[in-house]
């Protein structure tokens, strides 16, 4: 595929979302592409990050969604499975994929060396360490990251309590790292939808010890995710503080930091997708949508989660042009269209108290963990696309 391919062709593309109401007044929802925003969202890190910016596939995986983030001028893949790096390397031969992964099955490792070349992987205990080493049989050739624990600081989803030494057996790790010949690198999450830029300065300077303690030179440090989503409900603060403050962490490394990668999933993505989902039924105050926490909305059951999607609803009115609704509101109780009692929204939506079904209800910024967590839980799968804009 070449680096300017942007879109499957048959993708149909619109004007604005309304126009999509308009024209295809769909009955499932859709999927809707905002290529601009995707470029923004890059553009964000890639001149200000100072190092390589990588894509968590897992975030969204939706080929469409790749190729967006491709077109961004994104070239490096965290890849935390061989589907993954399959997936990622078919469509982008050029790609660089990352394991960054800290837990593998048997021969995995051996089957992303030798099949793809891949060289970066992560680690954070001796067993972990040994099978790849077992595996990889030219350790020269490995740049392997030992994952470090951090505190939960400003994250609403914390990553470090399944993975993650600490800094006392990262230390031993990066010893043993740089002792089998492979480059030794420090890598950390700070935890998803991190609203507190502090947390990257903080992980920054455990990392720092950590490399101090074990007297190693590290060759690399991946500062992980957890950059957020502009979601109502969170306070989320402006990008460049992230940015300054990364800098500012980096500049205790004195004259010279060790290279940097960073590896955002939800930061490149939640805002370049919008949703339009349909009532299907209304019941008093309890709605019916065609969408629900099997399918796009599965990240809003997240115990800790606080983060809204913003949303509007269209109607079409008896000439079939579209109308924003927006008179007086009150919230409604909103069920998936499943059979499943629990499909239900986790907290009522503030809607226009006279929706009723047949209206569209568009959520915005929906990119993150929406499309990769869907099921096809009793029979209801959404996937229609499209694209608005440039
Ligand atoms: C999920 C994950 C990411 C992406 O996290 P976001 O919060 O979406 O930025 C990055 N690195 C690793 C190792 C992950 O597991």
């Amino acid at each position: 595929m070449s680096a300017n391919t942007r879109v499957e062709p048959l993708l149909p593309r619109f004007a604005s979302i309304e126009s999509i109401i308009e024209r295809l007044k769909p009955v499932e929802p859709v999927y809707v592409l905002h290529p601009g925003r995707f470029q923004a969202a890059a553009k964000r890190f890639l001149d200000n990050f100072p190092g390589d910016t990588l894509y968590a596939v897992k975030a969204n995986p939706a080929p469409l969604v790749l190729d967006q983030v491709w077109a961004a001028g994104i070239r490096h893949f965290d890849t935390a499975s061989l589907p993954e790096i399959e997936l990622i390397r078919g469509r982008f031969a050029e790609a660089h994929c990352h394991f960054m992964a800290p837990v593998r099955s048997v021969g995995v490792a051996k089957a992303a060396f030798e099949r793809f070349g891949v060289t970066d992987y992560v680690v954070d205990c001796d067993f972990e360490l040994d099978k790849l080493l077992s595996e990889v049989k030219s350790p020269k050739k490995l740049r392997i990251f030992v994952r470090i624990a951090t505190p939960l600081g400003g994250a609403l989803i914390e990553l470090s309590s399944k993975f993650g030494a600490t800094q006392e057996e990262g230390a031993r790790l990066l010893k043993r790292v740089a002792e089998s010949g492979a480059a030794p690198a420090l890598t950390f999450h700070v935890g998803s939808q991190c609203l507190s830029p502090f947390s990257y300065a903080q992980a920054v300077e455990m990392a720092r010890r950590t490399t101090q303690m074990a007297g190693v030179e590290i060759a690399a440090m991946d500062l992980g995710g957890g950059f957020p989503g502009p979601y109502p409900g969170n306070d989320v603060p402006p990008y460049h503080w992230y940015f300054d403050t990364i800098k500012e962490a980096l500049a205790t490394f004195g004259p010279s930091h060790p290279p940097v990668l960073c590896e955002p999933g939800r930061a490149l993505i939640a805002e370049g997708v919008s949703l339009v989902t349909q009532v299907i039924l209304r019941k008093g105050d309890n709605l019916f949508l065609n969408d629900g926490v099997y399918g796009s909305f599965d990240e809003l059951t997240l115990p800790g989660w606080t983060a809204h999607y913003r949303h509007r609803v269209h109607s079409l009115d008896a000439r079939n042009r579209v109308l924003t609704l927006d008179g007086k509101e009150k919230p409604f109780r909103v069920f998936g269209p499943t059979c499943d009692t629990l499909d239900v929204l986790p907290y009522p939506l503030t809607l226009p108290e006279n929706i009723q079904a047949g209206d569209f209800i568009v959520f915005e910024d929906m990119g993150a963990y929406s499309v990769a967590i869907r099921t096809a839980f009793n029979g209801f799968y959404p996937d229609n696309w499209a694209v608005v804009g440039n």
